[in-house]
């Protein structure tokens, strides 16, 4: 299949969205990153999605709308109080609430869960999709399964060439990390994913609200995921990455690079001084992660002592998404 790569004007948007009324699969740009979309409504739509991401069948896909109208076609009954205040407070926006589904959801689009997630993004491009499309997309992040997220058209080609009929190309993602997902079915609000809204934002609205283990900690073998992504490793660039954390953390980060020889770099969130060992220094941790995941790979980095962030704000979001790309590989220097 020929994949064509195009500026998301008004025809190719129109373009895109009869695509998805067909049953394709089309990249779009969202405000978190490139999302790989399918008519919500379509089981066989959505089951493409998987083949072309090599996703594995128990990992489900966000469903992404327009407006609020288009809620009630997706989930079971009305969104509780919470849900409707935190929906106020950020949609649309980088956040995904998981509500109990309605029976018009495929099992494809939840994987087979009795819940779905709804996120409205409030990109003008994604917005204009569905919009066209007249029906909720499903849509997971545009890249392989494993690859680090892509947050440029380019990332998405590289991933997806040959595999999809059609990008659209609307520039790089503003937040460049997928949205924060929260389980609202629950007695109180929980984070299964942090991503650009943060916990203190949610909890500035709703109150306290919990942080599910998964978030910053490998999950036992056989433990049931609440969001089943969380399981998987993720967001990996090819080289072996460990983060180094503690009060020696530079220095011990300088010694293991000497030790490894030619071949490792620095991934640095601070300004510690390195000299002229080989660093890759994130001025903007979340918009400027993935890029750089991918550069590493790029450059054939096959070793990379990370830093590590403190896990308030949107470090928190940071930090999960590091244990992920390192394995969880953590080398503590007291
Ligand atoms: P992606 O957009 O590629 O980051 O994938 C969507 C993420 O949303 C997955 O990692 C899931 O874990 C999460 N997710 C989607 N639907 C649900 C659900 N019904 N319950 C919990 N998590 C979900
Ligand atoms: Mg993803």
């Amino acid at each position: 299949m020929h994949t064509e790569l195009c500026h998301a004007d008004d025809a190719s948007i129109r373009r895109a969205a009869a695509l998805l009324r067909a049953g394709e699969l089309v990249a779009f740009p969202t405000e978190t990153v490139y999302g790989l979309g399918a008519d919500a409504l379509n089981g066989g739509a959505a089951a493409r999605i998987f083949a072309a991401k090599g996703r594995p069948a128990d990992n489900p896909l966000i469903a992404h709308i327009a407006g609020e109208s288009d809620l009630s076609g997706l989930i079971a009954g009305e969104p509780v109080p919470c849900a409707r205040a935190l929906m106020r407070a950020f949609w649309p926006g980088p956040m995904t609430l998981i509500f109990p589904k309605s029976a018009r959801v495929p099992r494809e689009v939840t994987a087979g869960l009795d819940t779905v997630a709804v996120r409205m993004p409030s990109h003008p491009v994604a917005r204009a999709l569905i919009s066209a499309a007249q029906t909720p997309i499903a849509a997971p992040s545009a890249n392989r399964s494993g690859r680090p997220s892509p947050t440029t058209a380019a990332h998405v080609l590289e991933d997806m060439d040959g595999r999809i009929p059609l990008i659209l190309d609307g520039g790089p993602c503003e937040v460049g990390l997928e949205s924060t997902v929260v389980d609202v079915t629950g007695a109180r609000p929980r984070i299964l994913r942090p991503g650009g809204v943060t916990r203190e934002m949610l909890e500035g609205v709703v109150g306290a609200v919990d942080v599910d283990e998964g978030v910053l900690h490998q999950l036992q073998a056989g433990s049931q995921a609440r969001s089943p992504g969380m399981k998987y490793k993720h967001y990996a660039p090819r080289g072996e990455m460990t983060i180094v954390t503690g009060p020696r953390a530079a220095q011990e980060i300088a010694r293991l690079y000497d030790a490894a020889g030619g071949r490792a770099a620095i991934l640095a969130f601070s300004q510690a001084d390195y000299g002229a060992r080989r660093v890759y220094r994130l001025k903007n941790a979340p918009g400027e992660l993935f890029a750089v995941l991918r550069q590493l790979d790029e450059d054939g980095v096959e070793t990379i002592y990370a830093e590590d962030v403190p896990t308030n704000g949107v470090g928190l979001a940071v930090m999960n998404r590091l244990m992920r790309a390192a394995a969880f590989r953590v080398h503590n220097a007291e």
